[in-house]
């Protein structure tokens, strides 16, 4: 048996130790992992208050983590990878539907899915886990410190390709984007944006001289703690990650015409908010704008982070690790899910 850390689906604060069988030894086309790094994001928080997720058929718990970096242990037969790789691992596990039959289940249109460590599937926060090689991404061993990243970075640049591709409807030369919200999505989308040359704002409620603000300054973003409203908006492109849903009208308001805005963080908000839907359609409309959702990741944007996070390390080595302000042994993991608010992201260290 192997110690886990799990939830009850939908009960507040339940988070206890479980043990669940050994990961078995790998099959044809498997690989066996041994897990060294989980990151803990919002949507833990969320699975944690008892806010949704679902355990796994036949299991009352649900084993979290979802953000994993892990060593391969042992492979099955025909498969590339060997003992001793780093690697990320996906969250999400295909339905049959046809994208997710052409590897983009994150736009499962079944919505019948399974996610590791969220939605019907343990997770990572255990000591090993045995999954389809398909599911790993090969991490490079210099970047091993912040390979834990992947996956949160991958939701980023998802989002970004996407809205970079919706775009493609017209002639458009990005300049200037916005991102909202400083939470570690908001800085590693800030951080991507600019790697990808566009000029950053990051309009966020933490003081300007916040240890955030500081982190962002170092790649030449521009934090703003208020909003200015400039007739015609200033932004080509904005990035929602304030888990605010109030705040996507405040975006939308800063868009240029012809822009586009993606939506991600606002979390699972099921409250009523009255809202006038007239002047958003007729905005839209006028502008040729663009509202979209994002959520989840595939394997084509785990391979564009590895080639990013390199490229990270060599513009502006160390940021990426600057943002771990805490980082906890296993045995200790409660201390890290009670999260201060100088906590920018933490991870719990699970093997070595
Ligand atoms: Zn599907």
């Amino acid at each position: 048996m192997q110690q886990s850390v799990a939830i009850t689906p939908g009960r507040a604060n339940s988070t206890r130790f479980v043990e669940i069988p050994d990961a078995p030894a790998p099959g044809s086309g498997e690989v066996r992992v041994r897990v060294l790094d989980v990151g803990i994001d919002g949507t833990d928080m969320e699975l944690i208050a008892g806010h949704f997720g679902s355990p796994p058929p036949g299991s009352e718990f649900l084993v979290i983590g979802h953000e994993c970096l892990g060593v391969i242990e042992q492979t099955g037969a025909g498969v590339a990878l060997r003992p001793g790789d780093f690697v990320a691992a996906m969250v999400r596990r295909p339905d049959d539907c046809a994208n997710c039959r052409a590897g983009s289940s994150d736009l499962c249109t079944t919505m019948k899915y399974t996610e590791r460590g969220i939605t019907s599937a343990h997770g990572f926060l255990t000591s090993h886990y045995t999954d389809r090689a398909e599911f790993v991404v090969r991490i490079p061993p210099e970047l091993r410190s912040i390979g834990v990243m992947t996956e949160p970075w991958s939701v980023a640049a998802k989002a970004q390709r996407h809205a970079w591709e919706i775009q493609r409807r017209m002639i458009w030369s990005p300049t200037r984007a916005l991102v909202m919200g400083a939470g570690s999505l908001g800085l590693l989308a800030a951080f991507l944006l600019r790697l990808r040359g566009l000029e950053v704002s990051v309009f966020s409620r933490e003081p300007a001289d916040s240890s955030r603000a500081k982190l962002l300054e170092c790649a030449g973003v521009r934090y703003l703690t208020s909003l200015e409203s400039k007739p015609g908006g200033e932004y080509d492109f904005v990035f929602e990650a304030t888990g605010a849903p109030q705040l996507v009208i405040a975006g939308l308001e800063r868009l240029r015409a012809s822009g586009v805005m993606v939506v991600l963080g606002t979390g699972h908000d099921r409250e009523p908010r009255p809202l006038a839907l007239g002047p958003i359609a007729t905005r839209l409309m006028i502008n040729n704008q663009v509202l979209f959702g994002s959520v989840n990741s595939n394997r084509r944007d785990f391979e564009q982070t590895v080639v990013d996070l390199g490229e990270m390390e060599r513009r502006w080595p160390g940021l990426i690790g600057a943002m771990f302000t805490r980082r906890a042994p296993f045995a200790r993991f409660a201390d890290v899910l009670q999260r201060g608010e100088e906590d920018i992201k933490v991870a719990i260290e699970v093997g070595a």
